[in-house]
């Protein structure tokens, strides 16, 4: 099946009169009409069948997304989570002990890099954070402790790459396990596991779920490993999505792939014209025709999305507050992935003086001319 038919139908087969709709299967548990099928779906860990017991390890409505995300991913299996953090640790946790070692790329996520900076060594654990564009440097870090390399391609805010076929290559051959946060390009635009890598973790509030209207989360790899997270992380933390944002989720895939190419298209609009402007030092944006690592990029990834951030050559705190008071259709809040555009000054830099700013913009589904427009009118006021 071709990828939009698999985001359709896969998961959802239908016999005699059905709705056309999963229903939202909102239960705690499941109940067996005798002992015996009861044991049998409990203790028969070679069933290949979907052994539905209590909503805390599965429940259908999970499974219906699940199938499909994996399918896109091209992994065995996937498994939903109550958040994108929740999938990350659970991730995590599952190949990590005490005494271990993790190496990561310097510019990921915030939270994953505090969990990992401050959480980690409670337990007994260490990391490495390295430059991700340097493979070598990746490499370089490991040592015979390391039990995870966390990659995140593109990284948040200055959305710098990793050659992960590289980077996985070398973990292969050491037994290092590997995680890539694939939430920037959806499953639509790279697949990881194709690549090499064994976690492909997704924040699913954003582009999967798409309408600002869910928080949720995804790790997709081999059926051992996540059979292995439900069992463990999933179980004993209580980190899988509960029925309701499952079926919201598995509505907002539904048109994942038309919201992926308009985000495209948006998003190299936005760059082009910032591009352009006085006001504007550099665009850091994936899809940039000039872009630093334009041919990683076009090795590993098929398109490119909305989410970008600029440098104004004004750095006056003030100014900058100023031009995002003043942008209209932007909105000021964090996340991104939804049908609304979001602007935020973000310090590169935080903690340091004088801070090196940038203006992250995520360019939801209004018109573009409408998002430069406003963009033009409050560079013009603010940052000439
Ligand atoms: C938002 C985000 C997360 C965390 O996801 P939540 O769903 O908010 O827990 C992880 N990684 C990236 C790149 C994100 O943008």
């Amino acid at each position: 099946m071709e990828r939009d038919t698999i985001i359709q139908h896969l998961g959802e087969e239908k016999k005699g009169p059905s709705p056309v709709v999963p229903p939202i299967v909102q239960t705690s548990l499941f109940v067996y009409p005798d002992l015996d099928s009861f044991w049998g779906t409990m203790f028969d860990p070679d069933s290949d069948k979907e052994r539905y017991i209590y909503s805390r390890v599965g429940n259908p409505t999970l499974d219906v997304a699940a199938k499909k995300i994996a399918a896109l991913e091209h992994t065995e299996s996937a498994l939903l989570f109550n958040s994108g953090m929740s999938a990350i640790t659970s991730a995590m946790l599952s190949v990590l002990s005490q005494g271990g070692h993790v190496v990561y790329v310097d510019t990921i996520y915030g939270p994953s890099k505090h969990f990992i900076e401050e959480w980690l060594p409670r337990f007994g654990m260490t990391s490495t954070a390295v430059d991700g564009r340097d493979a070598e440097a990746v490499i370089a870090a490991c040592r015979p402790e390391t039990q995870l390399i966390y990659l995140e391609s593109p990284s948040s805010i200055v959305f710098r790459l990793q050659d992960v076929s590289a980077i996985c290559c070398f973990a292969k051959e050491k037994g290092i396990a590997t995680l890539l946060d694939n939430s920037y390009a959806s499953p639509l635009f790279q697949q990881p596991a194709a690549m090499g890598v064994d976690f492909v973790v997704h924040s699913a509030t954003k582009y999967l779920a798409g309408h600002s209207d869910v928080v949720a989360g995804v790790v997709a790899g081999t059926r051992a490993r996540m059979t292995k997270i439900m069992e463990q992380e999933g179980q004993w933390l209580g980190t899988l999505l509960p029925p309701f944002p499952a079926w919201l989720l598995l509505r907002g895939l539904r048109t994942l792939s038309i919201r992926m190419k308009a985000a495209q298209e948006t998003g190299n609009a936005v760059c082009d014209f910032l591009k352009q402007r006085p006001e504007v030092e550099h665009v850091l944006h994936v899809g940039d025709s000039d872009y630093d690592q334009k041919e990683l990029r076009d090795r590993q990834m098929s398109g490119t999305s909305s989410l970008l951030s600029f440098r104004p050559k004004v750095q006056d705190f003030e100014r900058l507050k100023q031009f995002v008071h003043d942008l209209e259709i932007f909105q000021i809040g964090v996340s991104w992935g939804g049908f609304e555009s979001l602007a935020l000054p973000i310090p590169l830099k935080p903690g340091d003086e004088p801070s090196d700013w940038v203006i992250r913009l995520y360019c939801g589904l209004e018109d573009p001319v409408d998002l430069c427009k406003s963009l033009a009118t409050s560079l013009e006021k603010n940052l000439r």
